[in-house]
C-alpha cells in the first residue's frame, strides 16, 4: 500500500470494483480521506463549476475495499465495477514466473533453470 502512495500502481492486486463519488451529495467535507490506506481520494479538479468542490476516487489508486464507504455520513461513495481486472496468480511459482518476465528476466531465469539440471544430470 506505501508502494501505491508514491507511485508504484500495480504493487497490489485490487478488487474488482473501485469507488465512484456522488458529486450531488458530497460536499467535500473530508470525513473519507482518513479511512483510505492509500490516499486515493482528494479534490475532484475536473469538475465543471470551479467553485465546487467534491472529492474524486483515482480509479488507478483506489483498491476497491469499500473501507471508504462508512466514512461518509452522505452516502455520496460507492463501489462500481472496475472496467479492466488482472487476476492475481494462483501459485507463488506463478507469481515469481510473471514478475521475472515483466522486468525482462524470464529468458535468464529459464538459462539458468536448464543449465542447473543439466549439471546435477552429468553429476550422477
Ligand atoms: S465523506 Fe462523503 S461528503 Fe465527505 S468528502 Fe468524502 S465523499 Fe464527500
Ligand atoms: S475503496 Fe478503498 S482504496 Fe478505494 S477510495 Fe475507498 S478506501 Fe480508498
Amino acid at each position: 500500500m506505501e508502494g501505491i502512495k508514491i507511485g508504484y500502481l500495480e504493487g497490489i492486486h485490487k478488487t474488482p470494483y473501485r469507488a465512484v463519488v456522488d458529486m450531488e451529495k458530497c460536499d467535500y467535507c473530508g470525513d473519507c480521506f482518513q479511512a483510505c490506506n492509500v490516499n486515493a481520494l482528494g479534490l475532484d479538479k475536473s469538475h465543471p463549476l470551479p467553485d465546487r468542490r467534491v472529492t474524486r476516487a483515482d480509479p488507478e489508486k483506489c483498491l476497491g475495499c469499500g473501507a471508504c464507504l462508512t466514512a461518509c455520513d452522505r452516502e455520496a461513495l460507492s463501489l462500481v465495477d472496475r472496467k479492466s481486472y488482472t487476476l492475481p496468480p494462483k501459485t507463488k511459482r506463478n507469481m515469481f514466473l510473471r514478475i521475472a518476465r515483466e522486468k525482462g528476466r524470464l529468458g535468464p531465469l529459464v538459462a539458468d533453470q536448464i543449465k542447473y539440471r543439466l549439471r546435477g544430470t552429468f553429476k550422477k
